[in-house]
């Protein structure tokens, strides 16, 4: 039986057409067989050089796979054609999609761009080369970069907030209680909040094994309700077995920040449901 009763989408998810495991028509199948109702694909957008982005010329191929997808299962669920859109990625890539994630997986300091979620060694590389081991200041110049998302008319969820924390288990690189670190992820929430962007509580970490909290973390999910932030919930999924990953503990942790309701996608636009 299905552990959770509010969402009826996954709108976060990978495939082969970029760094995802399964092609896009299992992962419809999958979501259909999980009883969902709205399965769309968010490509990662190409970056020159990035492997575990989608490759300029396979975007259209891949748009074709989903108008595809969408006839051949309209009578099971409906099917989207999202787009994961990082801030590296040329911003011609905000059009021409049903919905957009805005994402900061890399920031940029002195003409060198540093992975946010690569591996441990290199984010704690980052912090001592690029921040003279200050995390604090590294934390900073990533949430102001998340900030930017507020200025992307396109942009309607902001990707997995605190990504910079995805190797803090069990052993924190970063300092996610200290002042510095409040004020410079609160600033960013702060502003994403009043352009109107929806958070996703992401639960693609814990499904890959990297954390047992998701993003963003319990501190910061109550920050975002007391801010009246909209919210919807992810699975990030690159896998077809984990299209709704942690939905049922993702409804309660929702609950227990003080989310009432859970935006999700009508086909044209984010509405709310009650949680
Ligand atoms: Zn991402
Ligand atoms: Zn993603």
């Amino acid at each position: 039986m299905k552990s959770y009763k509010t969402m009826t989408q996954s709108l976060h998810t990978h495939s082969v057409f970029d760094d995802g495991k399964a092609a896009p028509e299992e992962m419809v199948r999958a979501s259909a067989a999980a009883g969902l109702k709205i399965f769309g694909s968010s490509l990662h957008s190409p970056i020159p050089d990035e492997s575990w982005t989608c490759r300029p010329e396979r975007v259209e191929p891949f748009k074709a796979e989903m108008q595809r997808l969408k006839a051949a299962y309209a009578e099971q669920l409906e099917v989207y054609c999202g787009v994961e859109y990082d801030l590296l990625s040329d911003q011609a890539y905000l059009q021409g999609f049903d919905y957009v994630i805005a994402s900061v997986h890399g920031i940029v300091v002195d003409g060198a761009t540093w992975s946010m979620d690569d591996t441990r060694e290199r984010s704690r590389r980052m912090i001592v080369l690029a921040f003279d081991g200050d995390a604090n200041a590294c934390a900073k110049t990533y949430f102001q970069r998340v900030q930017t998302i507020a200025e992307i008319p396109e942009a309607d969820i902001v990707g997995h907030f605190d990504l910079l924390t995805k190797f803090d288990e069990p052993d924190p690189l970063f300092n996610a209680d200290s002042k510095r670190y409040r004020n410079a992820a609160l600033t960013a929430m702060e502003a994403l909040v009043r352009a109107g962007k929806i958070f996703e509580l992401n639960t693609g970490a814990v499904s890959r094994g990297y954390r047992t909290e998701f993003y963003p973390s319990n501190q910061l999910l109550r920050d975002l309700c007391d801010l009246g932030g909209k919210l919807t919930i992810t699975s990030d999924s690159h896998a077809a077995n984990t299209v709704d990953f942690g939905y049922g503990e993702a409804e309660q942790a929702a609950k227990n920040a003080g989310f009432r309701e859970i935006w999700q996608f009508d086909g044209k636009k984010f509405v709310p449901t009650e949680l």
